[in-house]
This record gives structure tokens, C-alpha cells and sequence, in this order.
């Protein structure tokens, strides 16, 4: 979501005659796109101001410096203590007001939440992107006890389906040919269609699976809690929509789970996988798990390793878990580092040994792979299985845009190799 919020402030500022460098030295503007999720993440904001201050300060006072998202709305008053330097700080539900504060060299922190109002007036202009991100639903209503998302991206948001169809629709003319829709609770979206009726995702992904040259749809980040028959029943009918899930379960541990209030159990996640998998057998499953977790016992953590076995996961990711403030889990007894090191590398461990064979499995097979870029190497491309595997080939034609089959020939720790 970042990357497409720093799209449209770019898009934002280009209105307004700006062009985008990557130079710090030649740029009148910085613009620091920050995430709070984890500590590490907004500590880094703070070392990259300090860097960026070794040049700010052999410039006169027009080289300016942005803080934007989400460390600018949870630490905005922080940051000017901390870091004086910074010129505007802006959250990431009122940055469609930069260019204005810019403008009027207001110095101020704006941490408003106005996503209807930031939805109305940003700009939209295609990245070039073979796959191309589109919000379409942000905040969150359900305080897990251990995020910061419900504070700093405010209560949940769905856009309607027109706006939606609308930029999509931009982005298709423009070439795109694969759209992820983004939300931090993407699945429990529910935007106003042309009559001003409430609808689902599902009704969204089959609306948009109507514009032709769109072939691929994908959805992330979804909540257990708002997996719908009406999602799944899509998972089944829709070609369009790719068969893969990224559904975070976070840990093995019914307890865990609770203290985390997750708002379900171990068996509900297990059953929402079942019927998954009997309309879409094939389907890839991702997730996301925090290791622990304040309260976290071996034996918590062992259900979680169980867990994994059992469900088999084509990729995931994993975090220790990091004290946030504000959180109510921040309050708790912390477990201590070396135990969360030893037991995110466990379960690494047993995370990658499951992508391994999960890749190995594809060895000798065909699989649709959409080419969005060029690799490392001369003639070498890179794309997507619809599993969401990064698949790469080599072509003596730009194949960058297209969906081959590629037969695969070798698989390595992350990716695959393909003949087209
Ligand atoms: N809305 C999604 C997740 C959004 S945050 C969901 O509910 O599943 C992305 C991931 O960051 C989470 O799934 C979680 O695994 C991780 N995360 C969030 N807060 C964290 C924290 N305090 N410490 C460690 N990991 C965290
Ligand atoms: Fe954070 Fe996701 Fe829980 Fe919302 S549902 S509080 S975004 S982890």
C-alpha cells in the first residue's frame, strides 16, 4: 500500500510541476513514505533523516523534507522534537493536502483522517506497470492487540465500485494487464455500487473481471473473519481471479490467538482452507505468523510448527514480534530475544523448506506465467505463475506484458526457471 500511496503523491506533485529524481542531491523535495508496523520499520525513518540531513544542510532553506505515512500519524510531534529538519509531516489518510502545505509553507503536521475526502482528490496516472496496485478499502476496525494499523489508518474505508472501475479502467488503457486490489482488510470490503447498494469484494472482482483486456485479478490483505462463501464461491467460478490466498493466521495457539483477539480460532481458519481447497483444489496459500507473542509458551509455539505442517504453505512470512505503543499487547510481559530468535528461525526454517518443495513440485510441469520484467541478465525476463510464483525464462523477443506457458526446468530456494 505504500508503494501506491507514494505513487499518488508523486502524481499529486507532478500536478503541480514537479518530476521525480531519485538524486537526493539534485531534489528540491524529499519525501520519507514511512510504515510503523514494526519497530525496526520506524526506526529506520529516523537514520534516513540523518542521512538526508548531510545534504539538506549545505542547502539553502529549499531543500525540503516530508515525513508521510504512517510514523508521520502515530509520531508526528516526535519527529519534530527528534528531528527538527523535517519540513511537513503528513498521515497517510491527508496527504492529498501536501502540495497545499507545501504551497502556503505551512509547517505543520496534518494526522486528519479524511479518506473520503484524500479518495476524491488524488490523482491517478499509470505507473507502466504490467501489475498495477489499486486501493480500494484501508483501515481497520479490529484491533488485534498487538497493531497499530487501527490507529494510524483510522476505521475502515471502502471505495465505491465506480471509482474503482474507473482507475482500473485508466490503468488497462495504459497496458496494465494484472491489477492487485489493496486493502488492510481488503476482503472486508464493502463500497457502494452505481445504485448506492452495499456490496462485497466478490461482487467487485466479477465487475471488474467484465473489462476484457484485464486478465488476472488478485486481492490482498485478507482477515480470516471476512473470507465469504461469496469470496470463495468466486475462488471457483471466476478464471480471472488468480488461485492464490494470502490469509494471515499469525499463530497455531487457540490461547495465543485470543490474547491476540483475533476474532477466531484454529479450527475456523482450518475450515475456511477446507472449503477453499474443494472448489479450488490447487489453490496457494500464504500467510503471516508473529512469533512471540507476549505469553507465547513452547508448547503455543509447537502448535504453531503443527499448524504449518499441517495446512503447508506455498510462502509466508514471519515476524517476532515487536512491542508497539499504544497496543494493549505492548502492556503485557514480554518474552524474551533470544527465545523469539530462536523460535522465528525454527519456523523460517520450516517456512522455506515448504517453498522448496512446493517449487520443486512444478519441475517438468506447464504453468501460465505473466511477464512483467526484465531480469538481471541480457534476454532475461521475469513473471508470475498464477500460483504467484516468480517464474524466469530467457527470450530473444520482449515478452514483458504477455502470458506464456512456460515449461519449468529448475527450481531454486525462491524461484522458478521456465522454457516459453
Ligand atoms: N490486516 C492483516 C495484516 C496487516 S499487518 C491481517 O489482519 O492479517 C501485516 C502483518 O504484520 C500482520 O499480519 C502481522 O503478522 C505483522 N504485524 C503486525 N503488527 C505486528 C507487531 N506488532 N509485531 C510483529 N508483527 C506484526
Ligand atoms: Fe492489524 Fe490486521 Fe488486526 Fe487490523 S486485522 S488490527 S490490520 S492485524
Amino acid at each position: 500500500m505504500n508503494v501506491y500511496d507514494s505513487d499518488r503523491i508523486k502524481n499529486l506533485l507532478q500536478k503541480k510541476g514537479y518530476s521525480e529524481t531519485l538524486d537526493l542531491k539534485t531534489a528540491d523535495l524529499v519525501i520519507l513514505n514511512t510504515c510503523h508496523i514494526r519497530e525496526k520499520a520506524a526506526e529506520k525513518v529516523y537514520s534516513d533523516i540523518g542521512r538526508i540531513n548531510k545534504i539538506k544542510n549545505n542547502f539553502d532553506n529549499n531543500y525540503k523534507l516530508v515525513v508521510s505515512g504512517c510514523v508521520a500519524q502515530a509520531e508526528g510531534e516526535e519527529i519534530k522534537k527528534r528531528a527538527p529538519s523535517v519540513d511537513f509531516i503528513v498521515g497517510p489518510q491527508s496527504y492529498h493536502k501536501l502540495p497545499q502545505m507545501i504551497e502556503e509553507q505551512n509547517n505543520f503536521i496534518n494526522d486528519d483522517f479524511l479518506p473520503e475526502e484524500k479518495f476524491t482528490n488524488l490523482v491517478f496516472e499509470s505507473s507502466n506497470r504490467v501489475t498495477e496496485y489499486v486501493s480500494i478499502q484501508e483501515g481497520c476496525d479490529k484491533f488485534c492487540s498487538f497493531c497499530v494499523v487501527p490507529y494510524t489508518r483510522g476505521s475502515e474505508f471502502s471505495r465505491p465500485i465506480k471509482d474503482i472501475m474507473n482507475e482500473v479502467k485508466k490503468y488497462l488503457n495504459k497496458g496494465a494487464k494484472e491489477i492487485i486490489l489493496l486493502g488492510q482488510n481488503v476482503n472486508a470490503y464493502h463500497g457502494n455500487n452505481s445504485i448506492g447498494k452495499q456490496v462485497d469484494l466478490s461482487y467487485l472482482i466479477n465487475s471488474l473481471s467484465d473489462y476484457e483486456n484485464l486478465e488476472r485479478i488478485r486481492y490482498m490483505t485478507s482477515h480470516p473473519i471476512n473470507m465469504s462463501d461469496s469470496l470463495i464461491d468466486t475462488h471457483a467460478k471466476n478464471p480471472k481471479l488468480m488461485p492464490f490466498l494470502h490469509l494471515p493466521i499469525q499463530s497455531g495457539s487457540d490461547k495465543i490467538l485470543e490474547g491476540m483477539n483475533r476474532k477466531h480460532n484454529v479450527k475456523k481458519y482450518i475450515e475456511i482452507i477446507d472449503k477453499l481447497k474443494s472448489v479450488c483444489p490447487k489453490i496457494a496459500l500464504s500467510s503471516d505468523f508473529i512469533v512471540g507473542f507476549p505469553g507465547e509458551t513452547n508448547n503455543d509455539f509447537d502448535q504453531t510448527m503443527q499448524l504449518i505442517e499441517k495446512i503447508k504453505f506455498s510462502i509466508a512470512y514471519s515476524f517476532m514480534y515487536s512491542p508497539r505503543p499504544g497496543t494493549p499487547a505492548s502492556k503485557l510481559p514480554q518474552i524474551d530475544l533470544l527465545t523469539k530468535k530462536a523460535r522465528l528461525s525454527a519456523l523460517q526454517s520450516l517456512l522455506k523448506e515448504q517453498q522448496i518443495n512446493y517449487n520443486k513440485s512444478f519441475v517438468n510441469q506447464s504453468i501460465k506465467v505473466l511477464f512483467d520484467k526484465e531480469g538481471r541478465h541480457n534476454n532475461q525476463y521475469i513473471g508470475r505463475s498464477i500460483f504467484n510464483q516468480s517464474v524466469f525464462t530467457n527470450s530473444k523477443n520482449n515478452i514483458i506484458g504477455t502470458i506464456l506457458n512456460a515449461k519449468i526446468v529448475r527450481s531454486t530456494d525462491f524461484a522458478l526457471e521456465g522454457l516459453v
